[in-house]
C-alpha cells in the first residue's frame, strides 16, 4: 500500500467533510463517501453517485482500508468464531465473535503481537511487531458484521496487544465506532483492558467516556504480579488500584477485574482473602479465568474445585465475582494462540 494514501476509515464523518474540502471537493461528498463505507463499499467503484473524476482523484490520494480475511474457526461448542485476517503489509491478527443470545461481542486485536511480557500469555511471546492502526482495529468489527450479516452491538479490547500502549490509535478508534452514521456502537458496550499502565489509566479517565474499565490484576501481592507480569515492576498494586478507583469517580462506571488463576501461583485461599481486603468497598466485579494453557508456557490450570473455591471466598465476602468459561477451547485457546499455530 503507498505510504503516502489516506486511509478513509481512519476518518470521522466529520473528517471525511474535511478532507474532501482539503482536495478541491464539496463537504457533501464526504457525507456521501462516509455512508458508501459504512453500507459496505469495497472500492471506488461501488460508489455510483460519486463522479467519474473524483473517484480516480481518490484513488490517487487514499485507499478505503480493508483487511483480508485468511481463516475463520467456528466452534462446535458454543457458537464462537475465531478470525485470522491479514493486514496490508502481511501481518496476520486473531479476532474472535461470540454470539450470546442477545448481543454479538467481537474481541478485536490492538497491536501485532505486544510488548508487555505477560509470562501466560501467548500473544507477547515474539514481543511486538507494530501497533495497528485505528481502521485495523475498526475493519476487524466491520468485515464480522458483515460476513455474519448480524449487527455486533459489544466490543472488548481483550485480544492481542494492550491498548494503553497504542492510546493514540485506540482512542481514535474509540470515536470511529461511536459515529452515529457509522457503527453506532455506543461507549457503554465496550470494555477496554490493560495489564495497568497507570498513568494511561488516568488519562483514559479523563477522557470521561462512559466505556468498561477492565485490570488484569491476576495477584493482589506485588511480589507475584511482579513473577508474572513484566509491567508490576513499574507500577504498584496499589498505584493500580488507586487509578481504579480515580475512574469510577470520574466515570461511574463499575470497574471489572480479571483474576487469570494459575495453579500453585495465585489460586491460594491466602490471596482470595487479600484479594477480599483490596477490593472491599470499590464498585467492582472479579472475573475469575482459569488460565488457558498455552504450549510454550509452564503455567497450568488449578483444579475445578479450587477454581469455585476462589469464587466462593470473594462472593462470601461481597465481592461479586463469576467464573469465565473459556468460550472457543475446540479451536485454539485464546490470546493470540491460533495465529501462533497458523505462522
Ligand atoms: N493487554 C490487555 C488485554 C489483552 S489480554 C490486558 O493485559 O488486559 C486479555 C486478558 O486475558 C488479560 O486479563 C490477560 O491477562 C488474560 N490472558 C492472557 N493470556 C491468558 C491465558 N493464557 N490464560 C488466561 N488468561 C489470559
Amino acid at each position: 500500500m503507498n505510504q503516502n494514501k489516506v486511509a478513509l476509515k481512519n476518518f470521522t464523518e466529520e473528517e471525511m467533510k474535511e478532507f474532501m474540502k482539503t482536495i478541491g471537493e464539496k463537504p457533501f461528498r464526504g457525507t456521501q463517501i462516509f455512508s458508501w463505507i459504512y453500507k459496505g463499499a469495497k472500492t471506488f467503484e461501488d460508489m455510483n453517485n460519486i463522479p467519474k473524476n473524483l473517484r480516480t482523484k481518490l484513488e490517487e490520494v487514499s485507499y478505503i482500508g480493508t483487511i483480508k480475511q485468511e481463516l475463520k474457526l467456528e466452534s462446535k461448542k458454543d457458537g464462537t468464531k475465531k478470525y485470522l485476517f491479514e493486514l496490508n503489509d502481511g501481518n496476520i491478527i486473531e479476532t474472535v465473535m461470540m454470539d450470546y443470545e442477545s448481543r454479538v461481542t467481537v474481541c478485536v486485536s490492538n497491536q501485532v503481537g505486544c510488548r508487555m511480557g505477560c509470562r501466560f500469555c501467548a500473544s507477547t511471546i515474539d514481543g511486538l511487531v507494530r501497533n495497528l492502526e485505528p481502521w485495523e482495529i475498526l475493519d476487524q468489527i466491520m468485515h464480522i458484521q458483515e460476513d455474519n450479516g448480524k449487527r455486533v452491538s459489544n466490543i472488548v479490547l481483550m485480544g492481542s496487544g494492550e491498548p494503553l500502549d497504542n492510546f493514540e490509535n485506540t482512542k481514535k478508534f474509540l470515536q470511529l465506532v461511536n459515529e452515529k452514521n457509522g457503527l453506532n456502537i455506543g461507549y457503554r458496550h465496550i470494555t477496554l483492558s490493560t495489564c495497568g499502565i497507570e498513568p494511561k489509566m488516568r488519562e483514559l479517565a479523563d477522557l470521561g467516556l462512559p466505556i468498561n474499565l477492565a485490570l488484569s490484576l491476576h495477584s493482589p501481592y506485588d511480589e507475584a504480579r511482579k513473577e508474572i507480569m513484566p509491567i508490576a515492576n513499574a507500577y504498584s498494586v496499589n498505584e493500580i488500584i488507586n487509578a481504579c478507583k480515580y475512574y469510577i469517580e470520574k466515570t461511574n462506571r463499575r470497574v471489572t477485574f480479571e483474576y487469570s488463576l494459575i495453579k500453585g501461583v495465585n489460586d491460594s485461599e491466602k490471596e482470595a482473602l487479600a484479594l477480599v481486603k483490596l477490593l472491599k468497598g470499590i464498585l467492582c466485579h472479579v472475573n475469575i479465568i482459569p488460565i488457558n494453557k498455552v504450549e510454550e508456557r509452564e503455567y497450568e490450570k488449578p483444579d475445578k474445585a479450587f477454581v469455585y473455591k476462589f469464587r466462593d471466598i470473594l462472593e462470601k465476602n461481597n465481592i461479586p465475582a463469576t467464573v469465565r468459561i473459556s468460550m472457543g477451547s475446540d479451536i485454539s485457546g485464546a490470546c493470540g494462540q491460533l495465529r501462533r499455530k497458523h505462522k
